[in-house]
């Protein structure tokens, strides 16, 4: 019997195939590779009630992942994250139906457990030993915990006003940090030249062909939820984009093996405005989004000057009928605010865009009443700093119960 369904990879540019079974990172026209598998094969081997049997996180979703052996699933215990409905802020906007789509409750926090966690397995299967990566904070977080759960080395490298959490778990689950006077692309520089210099292998956002996979399962896992009928649009908070890829690239299979119809979400980048290569590409209608100078935003994961994938973001943005919009950082800590006061739910500043730019959405007409939409809550808001409050009280003094009243 088979063990995976791969067929080959395949250039996402060029469409040149490329051989399954070994070590690969970009095409040679220095762009993504893409997994590819047998469907037929695939639809064959299980069945939606095989599935709904299953418990075990992403893992549950194998036969549309590369790992071709048990053993090499290296996991920390993923779960299946929940969708949590919105009803105060529903009816305060006068909307539809909102699901924060909670990808915090993942190992490490966030939902690069679901990509990390792949390359990671990958890189056991091929024999390799030591990983390196430029991160914003969570990419290196998952990095490190993966590997170090698989008994390999990960050198990591992040601009040095990464948030002190993200570099302080970094290191003490196991990874090798450093902090870098640059932005996540000049990080990427030095682990591209170390390839050569040092043997690391590159686990760059879409750098190798198995992170994207991870990340696919969200799309998997949002249409299971949805009892195999996708949502009207989703609204992910882009930096590298290899979720919203990876969901596009989940969606496109789904269909193939005929679980899902041709309807599909309308795809919509979330970016901040001081840093939006995305929305200004699309905006401008290209397909590729040019380096974002002097790149600033207190949302870290998505300050992300310039990606690979820039074409694949744009073309799934495009095909979906959905569109590209960027949000303040005083919008994102006010939606932050609203969300956490009002539901309970602590967004991350990332997760937070994504509502800011779904208010903005339904008051410009973008998206109607009628949507059903996924925001995509993509890190535990836990790890990023807060408001500080000053409340205090001295138990030595009378206290002021008019404060409470
Ligand atoms: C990585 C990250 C993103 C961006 O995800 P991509 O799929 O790489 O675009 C957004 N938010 C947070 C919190 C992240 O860690």
């Amino acid at each position: 019997m088979k063990k995976t369904f791969i067929l080959h990879l395949e250039c996402s540019l060029t469409g040149k195939r490329y051989e399954a079974g070994c070590v690969h990172g970009l095409s040679e026209a220095g762009r993504p590779l893409l997994v590819r598998y047998d469907l037929d094969a695939l639809a064959a081997a299980i069945s939606k009630e095989e599935l709904a049997q299953r418990t075990e996180g992403f893992w549950r979703y194998r036969e549309f992942l590369p790992v071709a052996r048990a053993k090499d699933r290296v996991s920390l215990g993923e779960v299946v994250t929940p969708l949590i409905r919105t009803p105060r802020i529903e009816q305060r906007l006068d909307s539809g139906e909102i699901f924060v789509k909670d990808e915090g409750r993942l190992p490490t926090g966030s939902f690069k457990a679901r990509g990390l966690a792949l390359a990671v397995a990958m890189a056991k299967e091929f024999g390799l030993t030591h990983l390196a990566m430029p991160t914003n904070g969570n990419s290196g977080a998952a990095l490190a915990a993966y590997a170090s759960r698989a008994g390999m080395r990960s050198t990591i490298f992040c601009p040095d006003d990464t948030p002190p959490v993200n570099v302080e778990e970094i290191a003490l689950q196991g990874g090798d940090i450093y902090r870098v006077n640059g932005l996540i692309n000049d990080c990427g520089k030095i682990v591209g030249e170390g390839k050569e210099k040092v043997g690391w292998f590159d686990v760059s956002t879409l750098k190798e062909p198995y992170r994207i996979e991870g990340k696919k399962t969200m799309g998997l896992e949002l249409a299971e939820q949805f009892g195999w009928e996708l949502p009207d649009v989703i609204f992910y908070p882009t930096g590298g984009g290899t979720g919203l890829i990876g969901m596009w690239k989940a969606f496109d299979e789904l269909q193939k093996i005929g679980w899902i119809g041709s309807r599909r979400p309308r795809m919509v980048a979330v970016q901040a405005t001081g840093c939006a290569p995305i929305v200004r590409a699309w905006e401008k209608g290209e397909e590729h989004a040019p380096l974002w100078e002097n790149a600033a935003t207190l949302a870290a994961g998505i300050r992300v000057p310039i990606a690979v994938g820039d074409f694949l973001i744009i073309r799934a943005v495009r095909e979906s009928g959905g569109f590209a919009i960027a949000v303040d950082d005083d919008d994102i800590i006010d939606a932050q605010a609203e969300m956490a006061r009002e539901e309970g739910l602590l967004l991350c500043p990332e997760g937070a865009a994504t509502y800011a730019a779904y208010r903005q959405s339904l008051a410009d007409g973008r998206v109607s009443r009628k949507d059903r939409v996924i925001l995509f809550n993509c890190a535990t808001g836990l790890k990023y700093p807060m408001p500080k409050t000053e409340k205090f009280i001295d138990r030595t003094k009378p206290v002021d119960w008019e404060q409470f009243a």
